[in-house]
């Protein structure tokens, strides 16, 4: 399926083994003890989104009604400098993004039950040769990506827990977002990340991932982008 995906638009199909995504899932979680996922709202209509966040590293991106898109250093909520990126990201960072730079900012995006994620742009970053590396943990998403305007055709493609996929380059700007969560099809995070139940213990097996193999390859930096996190709480 890789080869129909439109330039600049790599997907790395289970590069996360099962070891490796739960180590990566602490990480997020200490992370989300520290700088507390919240609601974000849309700029100017306070609509809260469906996704909750949160941040790591220098800058963290955040929206309000009055403010709009935009990094800050700062959470919103807690006032606090967001926590730093994790060592585990940024090594893999280095592994695929091929960025003479380490990553300024990792937003922490967790989908819960119908949380979605509209078709956007990521264009509040001041470097666009670097590029939005996405880590997906948890259950599998419908991932939607298109042009470089709106309203263009668009294609999608099912991400997996483990899957690594990269914006880079001529598909740097390309419009994308989350068409819904696949319920149930991953035991990576308790309750599958998705609903409030009363916690219970990871299983095994998990159904997530296509190949389990590592992979590593060159491509472009700046932004890691986390799509489809966990809470873990
Ligand atoms: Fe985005």
């Amino acid at each position: 399926m890789a080869d129909e995906l439109p330039p600049g638009t790599r997907h790395l199909p289970g590069f996360l083994d099962r070891a490796a995504q739960e180590a990566l899932v602490e990480d997020i979680r200490a992370v989300a003890a520290r700088a507390p996922l919240y609601a974000p709202v849309m700029p100017r209509t306070g609509r809260p989104m469906s996704v909750r966040m949160t941040n790591c590293g220098p800058l963290g991106w955040v929206t309000d009604r009055e403010r709009g898109y935009r990094y800050q250093p700062t959470h919103p909520v807690t006032g606090a400098p967001w926590p730093p990126i994790p060592p585990r990201l940024l090594d893999l960072w280095a592994a695929v993004a091929d960025h003479p730079a380490p990553p300024e900012a990792c937003l922490v995006n967790f989908y819960e039950g119908s949380a979605r994620m509209g078709l956007h742009q990521d264009r509040d970053e001041a470097n666009l040769e670097a590029p939005v590396l996405s880590v997906s943990l948890g259950d599998a998403c419908l991932f939607r990506v298109g042009g470089t305007s709106r309203g263009g055709p668009t294609m999608s493609f099912r991400l997996e827990s483990g899957d690594v996929m990269l914006l880079e380059g001529p598909g740097r700007l390309r419009f994308h977002g989350v068409d819904l969560i696949h319920a149930g099809t991953s035991c990576l995070l308790k309750n599958g990340g998705r609903s409030r139940q009363p916690p219970r213990p990871l299983c095994q097996p998990c159904h997530c991932s296509g190949g389990l193999d590592r992979r590593t390859r060159g491509a472009g930096a700046g932004i890691i982008r986390s799509g489809d996190l966990p809470a873990g709480k």
